[in-house]
């Protein structure tokens, strides 16, 4: 089918992605009631930012919301009992997920609390041991800024640079840590490059110098194989909306042995999630996340192999405009996503090109002025080029048709650009 028709003044002739809007949304913000309006949204290329949830997932969790709507923490009657079961489940789903026991798993609105929890619980329970905290430059701000208030009570925080590929200079960690080190804190991959972190390596030095394993493995969870076991993490984080999940929902993992791990909690409170992340648990929410996990388990291998070939397309057809370069390493990366910096653009001016494809920039427009990725610059980009880049990030519902549309976007954007 293709539509043509007006929309707030814009003709638009597009085939893909054509979604109907009854919402109260509209109905504000045009100031028309009991419409129907069909909008053209772009192409959603940003999955690493965050995913649709599966129909299978909202399936799931509708019923938690109304007739099994009881607290999980209520023991003297079934409907306690049952969100108390279906939150069981999702704890055995989320732990199977990352090869971990089902007590090993607290719920969490995400991996930023997860990470506050861990690194913050950590400072406070070893105490007598250190207060030396090791991490990474391109780690993600919920990890650097959470060190950040910890260098403030008093904690040693080494950031480690990392080498042009983004990838952990496994010397320099090596050296890094010392007797009083109490966390190491890295992540599998890196949300803007992809690239992955040889972990396995990175645990055997952190436990050889006696130290503990935080790893953030919110990008990773969901797209690759994650084992706590085989990987000897200690502490990881993972979110469920970055694999079509709900946002608001995620857990800590804390291993229970070898060692086991102690945290002081963060929230004080009736002790739920064992003490260590008190308050009413997020029943729907919870198991909208045990459920993605559930499914992510079963169809990881496959999706992975039709969204590489798609994200390959991409990067090849925009290498062939010549003056593109790809940042981050290429064979340790995730299979869904491209960071691509287009020499002599702004990354910024692109996107007002590109507003029929939904993208990230390596800029972040957090101040007046914006500022390069701190992930760019931590790999020695250099600035022009980091304020000329874009991350182009798949997932399961991305096309052929998405990605031809998007190479013809970005390349009538370049011409255009090129010629002003
Ligand atoms: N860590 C990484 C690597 C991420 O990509 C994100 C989200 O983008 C986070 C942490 C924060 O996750 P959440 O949105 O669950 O708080």
């Amino acid at each position: 089918m293709n539509l043509k028709f007006s929309f707030c003044g814009v003709e638009n002739s597009f085939t893909t992605l054509w979604v109907i809007f009854f919402t109260h949304h509209v109905k504000e913000c045009f100031g028309i009631v009991n419409k129907k309006y069909l909008v053209k949204f772009p192409v959603y290329l940003d999955y690493n930012s965050t995913t649709p949830v599966d129909k299978r997932v909202l399936e799931a969790m509708l019923p938690y919301f109304s007739e099994h709507f009881g607290n999980a923490a209520s023991r003297t009657h079934a409907y306690g009992w049952i969100a108390e079961e279906a939150v069981n489940q999702a704890r055995d789903q989320a732990a199977k997920l990352i090869h971990a026991e089902p007590g090993e798993i607290i719920f969490t609105s995400g991996s930023t609390e997860a990470i506050n929890i861990a690194l913050k619980g950590v400072y406070e329970a070893f105490h007598s041991k250190g207060n030396h905290i090791v991490t990474v430059a391109s780690e993600h701000k919920a990890v650097l800024d959470t060190c950040k208030h910890l260098e403030k009570l008093g904690a040693h925080i080494t950031v480690l640079p990392v080498k042009e590929d983004g990838l952990v200079d496994l010397n320099l960690l090596e050296q890094s840590i010392q007797p009083g080190t109490i966390a190491v804190a890295i992540m599998y991959a890196n949300n803007e490059t992809g690239v992955i972190q040889p972990v396995r390596e990175i645990a055997e030095i952190i436990h050889q110098r006696g130290s503990l394993f935080l790893c953030d493995a919110t990008q990773a969870c969901g797209k690759i194989s994650v084992d706590v076991q085989t990987d000897r993490i200690d502490l990881l984080c993972m979110s469920a909306h970055k694999f079509y999940g709900p946002k608001g929902a995620g857990a800590l993992y804390v291993r229970r042995k070898n060692p086991r791990v102690i945290l002081a909690p963060l929230i004080d409170g009736g002790g739920h999630e064992k003490g260590l992340r008190s308050g009413t648990l997020n029943v729907p929410a919870i198991v909208g996340f045990g459920k993605a996990c559930e499914i992510t388990r079963s169809e990881m291998t496959d999706d992975a192999t039709r969204i590489e070939s798609l994200r390959n397309e991409l990067e090849n057809r925009l290498l062939e405009f010549g003056n593109v370069l790809v940042n981050g390493n290429t064979t340790h990366r995730l299979f869904n996503v491209t960071n691509l910096s287009f020499a002599g653009m702004n990354s910024n001016a692109m996107i007002l090109e590109l507003k029929d494809i939904a993208v990230a920039t390596g800029s972040a427009c957090s101040s007046a002025i914006p500022e390069p990725s701190h992930v760019l610059k931590a790999m020695m980009v250099k600035e022009d080029l980091a304020y000329a880049s874009l991350r182009f990030s798949l997932g399961k519902f991305t096309t052929e048709e998405d990605i031809l549309f998007a190479v013809k976007k970005v390349n009538d954007a370049l011409i255009k650009l090129r010629r002003e």
